[in-house]
């Protein structure tokens, strides 16, 4: 077993809680007692082996290191990102042959879920992230530039166009024409994150009737980057990219020239169930927020108001069963259903939404403070209906493809 691996999956029995609930009134013990994402993940432990448990413990040691230098201003989420690959921890779940760690994927989704609940902003910090676009062509798998995202560079993505971003099959906008040694690439992309800290963008583009996908550096002449001011998500740039004429190599295309639609819905089924379990830790850091506000009022044996108790519960029931559900889901597959990883996404977020609503208006205007962390962990999952996704397409698909499955008479 790993170094770390014992401490941190300790969850207290019920004597413990007690004591718990018994000694935090007034005397700052508050935070420690309701700072551990742990309680929140002992019905899963068991789907993983002592090994994946080790590499957890680790995993949070290192976030809750990296969440107060964030927190305290003293690194930057980039750098943070290159810590955790170091570490092994943002490399831990790719393949062993491109430097990875080689634990199975299903370990993500806890890591994403520890992610989550120490800092939302370092979503894509502990994995991959859209580099894992270049795994799936196997020609990339020797290649500098994804060894490099296995050392912690940061790949974009760029997907979405001014004129919707629902359906990659429809983007129109943005043209890859080929030349005698490559292709120039000519249009826009907007809202994407992490434009000033990605290396490189993985562009989707229009070849002919098909879409294609292309990796551009993002010091390509071609590129002009502009931001944009977001809501919530603040802590990665964001904003849009113009392409003109920004010439790439024919090696530069991931796939086929009609492999870009394929592609993007298998690096998204792969990515969402991610970004659901990260939201669903956000929420569950949220609710801990909020015990904590509960026990500082309740002292001296004062009785809860406003049904805190049977708020509290529902919120947490639905997070458990939400990351329990994730997590079984993909137990068994690194290649999960793009109709169930949108379904997880959705439902995630909506469920994660819940509960830091029902948190934030629970206690009061301390949580109308902007730097509240209540308050930003809302206005974070709040960008989450729209990014990876929006919520209402991703459950249309959903619904579609059941109806469809009925009326065909499928399984
Ligand atoms: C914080 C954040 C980060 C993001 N990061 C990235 C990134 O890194 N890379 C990237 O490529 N994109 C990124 N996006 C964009 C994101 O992927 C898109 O917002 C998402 O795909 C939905 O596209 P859209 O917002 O253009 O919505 P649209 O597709 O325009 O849909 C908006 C609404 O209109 C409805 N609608 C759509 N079509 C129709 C229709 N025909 N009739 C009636 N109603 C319709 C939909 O149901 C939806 O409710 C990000 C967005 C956010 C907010």
């Amino acid at each position: 077993m790993r170094q770390g691996a014992a401490a941190p999956l300790h969850s207290p029995g019920m004597g413990d809680l007690t004591a718990d609930l018994m000694g935090c009134s007034a005397n700052g013990q508050v935070a420690a007692a309701t700072n551990s994402p742990w309680r929140w993940l002992s019905q899963v432990r068991w789907m993983f082996d002592t090994s994946e448990l080790g590499l957890l413990g680790r995993a949070d040691m290192t976030l809750q290191v990296e969440s107060t230098k964030l927190r305290e201003g003293s690194q930057t989420l980039l750098e943070a990102k290159h810590h955790l690959h170091r570490e092994g921890i943002g490399n831990a779940t790719a393949p062993r042959d491109v430097g990875g760690g080689g634990y199975r994927w299903v370990v993500q989704l806890p890591i994403q879920f520890l992610v989550g609940y120490r800092d939302l902003n370092m979503r894509d910090a502990a994995h991959l992230g859209h580099a894992e676009l270049l795994l799936l062509d196997d020609s990339w798998i020797t290649r500098d530039e994804l060894h490099q995202a296995v050392a912690g560079e940061l790949i974009g993505v760029a997907a979405t166009e001014p004129s919707g971003g629902s359906n990659l099959a429809t983007a129109s906008t943005t043209i890859a024409v080929p030349t005698p040694s490559g292709w120039e690439l000519t249009g826009e992309k907007k809202w994407i994150s992490r434009i000033e800290e990605a290396g490189a963008f993985v562009i989707f583009a229009r070849v002919h009737d098909d879409i294609a996908a292309f990796y551009v550096r993002s010091t390509n002449e071609g590129l002009t980057r502009a931001s944009l001011v977001p809501s919530g998500l603040t802590g990665w740039s964001w904003g849009s990219l113009v392409m003109n004429c920004a010439r790439v190599r024919t090696t530069d295309m991931i796939g086929g020239a009609t492999a870009g639609v394929s592609l993007f819905r298998r690096h998204f089924a792969r990515y969402r169930p991610l970004v659901a379990a990260t939201c669903l830790g956000a929420a569950a850091a949220s609710i801990d927020h909020w015990v904590g506000f509960v026990l500082s009022r309740s002292d001296g044996g004062r009785v809860l108001m406003g049904g805190a108790l049977e708020k509290i519960g529902q919120c947490r029931s639905r997070i458990i069963l939400a990351i329990s559900g994730l997590i079984a889901g993909a137990l068994h597959t690194a290649d999960p259903d793009p109709i169930w990883a949108k379904m997880a996404k959705a439902h995630s977020v909506e469920v994660a939404l819940r509960a830091a609503r029902s948190a934030a208006r629970s206690m009061g205007a301390q949580s109308y403070e902007a730097e509240h962390p209540v308050r930003r962990i809302l206005r974070d999952l709040e960008a989450f209906e729209y990014a990876d996704g929006a919520v209402d397409p991703l459950f249309r698909s959903s619904g579609y493809a059941y109806v469809r499955q009925i009326a065909d008479g499928d399984g």
